[in-house]
């Protein structure tokens, strides 16, 4: 068994069986991926466009493929028409563009709604009024091609685990009180390497995860 495979199935045996696991490739060659995919692991997950396209154009194509970076407007219609689930939406314009590529490929795209909790300036994700503000035109029906079946969030980048505990929480306290108002909500993305035990115990089901699984990247991204 593949190194890949043995950190895959360890992961697995270890977080419950609700919790969805997205494998973060990012960087790493598709010899890295097809490890995975022949584990018989499905989701995957790229921050950048340009590498997600190539990706899914090379690898099987029954591989749910995850944009969990920063997405740019213009670049949308170059994932529109395969991309399974969308993490990172944090504003009303890009969400009007998703929606719109979405209509061109006659179908329906999932998002999450990106929600800022991270104590550092540079994270991205929207705040509190903003996910209101979105929520209510979403369910007044305003984007009718997009599905949005829950959120995502970052904690803050540190080794004092009681923050990233308190961020989850309040994430979690924000995805239950909308759950009750949208019926499609589902997920809520957070937890990575270094945090994803913290995330589960405190309300994640679904976790994006790279170099726990793939080793750590030769660059930062
Ligand atoms: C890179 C990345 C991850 C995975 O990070 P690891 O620490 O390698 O697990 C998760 N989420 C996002 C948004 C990322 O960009």
């Amino acid at each position: 068994m593949t190194e890949i495979c043995k950190n895959l199935q360890k992961i697995k045996a270890e977080i419950p069986k609700n919790v969805t696991l997205v494998a973060v490739s990012k960087t790493k060659p598709k010899e890295a991926i097809l490890e995975a995919y022949q584990c018989h692991h499905r989701d995957f997950g790229e921050n950048k466009v340009q590498e997600l396209v190539q990706k899914h154009e090379i690898l099987p194509k029954d591989i749910q493929w995850h944009m969990i970076g920063h997405l740019q407007r213009n670049k949308v219609k170059y994932i529109a028409p395969f991309v399974y689930l969308i993490h990172g939406v944090d504003n009303i314009k890009l969400l009007k563009e998703i929606n719109k590529q979405a209509a061109k490929n006659n179908r329906k795209i999932n998002i999450l709604l990106q929600i800022k909790i991270a104590r550092e300036e540079t994270k991205f994700g929207m705040d509190e009024a903003s996910l209101e503000e979105i929520i209510n035109a979403y369910l007044s029906g305003n984007f009718p091609y997009l599905q949005i079946i829950g959120l995502m969030g970052m904690a803050t980048n540190t080794t004092d685990t009681e923050q990233i505990a308190k961020e989850f929480v309040h994430l979690h306290g924000l995805y239950q009180s909308y759950q009750i108002k949208v019926p499609e909500f589902r997920y809520l993305s957070m937890g990575m390497s270094g945090d994803y035990k913290i995330a589960i115990a405190n309300g994640s089901n679904l976790i994006r995860v790279g170099s726990a699984i793939f080793g750590a990247r030769n660059y930062p991204v």
